[in-house]
């Protein structure tokens, strides 16, 4: 297969900001790939799962420009004009990304020269592989030189992409949820079976993997997709409910309270010696935690995977600590001194693997009862829990959980369908904290799309960044406030570092962004942040639940105030449409 099918693809995809078009352009491409090469494709459009910990396929802008420079003879300085736009210039022409002025470069050299012959996926693919492995002393050089020769042999089109790959910045607005509709229309017809798929997706997050499955024995095989151990399982999450009279309605009158831990939620696998520990994100934390490594190890099975969450602690006085002495253990240096410094303690709420045999599908009566066998040392204990059917217990013991710490309670259903639900945020499981009872109770988590540039003692940094939730229905993330609030000056100057690689010069098509706001700057959708505001409210300007309540009107947070940045989250797993609208509605019931 050419790489021009997928550069053809990836330019239509470009071009349109259609949903219904690009499923289109995508389902295409997945019938005129060959099964080989499905995994391929799929990485090459999204990129590998982060959790594989594989090494970027990329290099440093300033070193994809030097490789430019040589092999077009274009100073360094002249590149960097052209993909800058200067301020205060404003004869400047309109600044391109690296990408689109490569494949301009290419253009202009090409018609002296004589045509090269299309490169092939799996030649691309592969040049990528070995430029990940380079390491170490020359491996710099040795990058340039790979790249330098892709690009020799590339058509002004393939140069382009190619750039964009390096530079991880494909733009053409396709996620995960997108691209499922396309492999369910394209393997199997319908799109009612994305459903499927993202459930296989859930238990197994690997899309290469899962599209591959699915191109050589169809879905009936995705439905019934295994665990593989070391490969993590998508986190199933909560809903909110206003009241305990509520909850317990919702759950059948009788349900089981969890303590909620203030930590890091932590799925670990442990398959014989080795274990592997995932956060939220399903990012690796192995390295940094060695402590939560033994106390798996000493577990006495030989396959397992539970989750917890994991408390800055200190063990010897039995006290939980502030949860902001965990972020000092994410650092991936002095790891042993951290250890001593900022202990922690796992509270293990959920088994989801034992032995070869999945607990998923069970209920969560049977799961707790073979976790609760398992866990007998201290550095782990099982979450405190309680099972109630009344109002008046219920109240109790989440008073206590606020008395010991804690951040509230999550109450979870205990009827026979009370199964693990991978990557679901469903009502099986329902949190009730302690910030519920002011106005507007929980805290929301936004994607930062945008910035404003401060004044006064905050020039040159950031003053106002602007916020989006995630809409799962449409893949899109929607903007729904400004928030000015609640930074210091050393967040401030994080956020500088932290937004700098995902500044953009044009909208990410997955953002929607009403015309009358108009940020400085423009981030691509990667970092997220946890605010809270006063309430909720109807506004015409922003574009989250649009129309939902009233006709031209979305919704938007008041008084949003900065709480800290989630590095635990991805962008979706920020606040949905859905949790919106159901906190807008929980807050008018008061
Ligand atoms: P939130 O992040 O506010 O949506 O709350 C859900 C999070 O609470 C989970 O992702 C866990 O990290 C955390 N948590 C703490 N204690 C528990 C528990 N007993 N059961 C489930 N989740 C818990």
């Amino acid at each position: 297969m050419k790489y021009l099918d997928l550069v053809s693809t990836y330019e239509k995809l470009e071009n349109t900001t259609k949903r219904l078009e690009m499923i289109d352009h995508l389902v295409d491409l997945i019938k005129i790939t060959p099964t080989e090469l499905i995994d391929i494709i799929i990485y090459l459009t999204l990129g590998e799962p982060s959790w594989i910990g594989k090494p970027e396929i990329g290099m440093a802008e300033k070193l994809a420009i030097k490789t430019i420079s040589t092999s077009f003879g274009v100073p360094v300085k002249k590149i960097e004009r052209q993909i800058k736009k200067i301020s205060g210039l404003s004869s400047e022409k309109k600044a391109i990304d690296l990408g689109s002025y490569v494949g301009t470069l290419k253009g202009k050299k090409q018609m002296t020269l004589i045509k090269p012959k299309p490169l092939t996926i799996s030649q691309v693919y592969s040049t990528f592989e070995n430029m990940r492995t380079y390491s170490g002393a020359g491996s710099q050089e040795r990058k340039m030189k790979s790249l330098a020769s892709l690009l020799s042999n590339a058509s002004p089109k393939e140069a382009k992409w190619i750039i964009r790959t390096i530079e991880g910045k494909l733009r053409v607005g396709i996620a995960e949820m997108t691209m499922i509709e396309a492999l369910a229309i394209a393997f199997t017809d319908e799109k009612a079976n994305k459903e499927i798929i993202e459930n296989a997706y859930n238990v197994r997050c690997d899309l290469g993997y899962i599209a591959k499955e699915l191109a050589e024995k169809g879905i009936l095989a995705i439905k019934n997709i295994k665990i593989q151990i070391g490969t993590p399982i998508r986190m199933m999450l909560a809903q909110r409910l206003a009241t305990p009279e509520e909850i317990l309605e919702k759950l059948g009158g009788k349900c089981a309270l969890e303590y909620k831990y203030d930590g890091i939620r932590i799925q670990a696998h442990k398959d014989g010696e080795k274990i592997v520990l995932y956060s939220r994100n399903l990012e690796k934390l192995t390295e940094q935690f060695p402590d939560v490594r033994e106390y798996i190890q000493d577990i006495d099975v030989n396959q397992l995977i539970i989750e917890g969450e994991c408390v800055a602690y200190d063990i010897a006085n039995n006290k939980f600590k502030p949860f902001q002495e965990l972020m000092h253990r994410r650092r991936k240096y002095d790891v042993d001194k951290a250890k001593e410094q900022y202990q922690v303690k796992l509270f293990v709420f959920d088994l989801l693997f034992l032995n070869g045999k999945s607990f998923l599908n069970e209920s969560y009566l049977e799961r707790r009862k073979n976790l609760e066998k398992l866990i007998k040392n201290n550095g782990i204990s099982t979450a405190k829990s309680l099972i109630v059917d009344s109002p008046s217990p219920f109240h109790e013991f989440f008073d206590k959980s606020i008395k010991d710490g804690c951040e509230g309670v999550i109450a979870k259903s205990i009827q026979k369908d009370s199964i693990y639900k991978a990557g679901a945020r469903g009502f099986l499981w329902i949190k009730f904290k302690h910030s519920y009872q002011e106005n507007l109770g929980d805290s929301i988590d936004l994607v930062v799309v945008g910035g404003n540039m401060g004044r006064g003692k905050w020039a040159g940094l950031y003053g106002a960044l602007f916020g989006a939730i995630y809409d799962k229905d449409t893949d899109l993330f929607k903007t729904t406030c400004k928030i000015a609030s609640g930074f210091t000056e050393e967040v401030l100057k994080t956020f500088m570092e932290l937004l700098d690689p995902f500044k953009i010069q044009e909208k990410d098509p997955r953002v929607e962004l009403p015309s009358e706001i108009k940020p400085d700057v423009l981030f691509s959708p990667n970092i997220v942040i946890e605010i809270k505001g006063d309430e909720i409210t109807l506004s015409p300007t922003y574009s989250a639940a649009f129309g939902e309540f009233r006709e031209n009107s979305g919704l938007s947070i008041r008084f949003p105030r900065f709480l800290q940045i989630r590095y635990d989250k991805n962008p979706e797993d920020a606040t949905t449409t859905n949790e919106l609208i159901q906190m807008y509605q929980n807050q008018n019931k008061k």
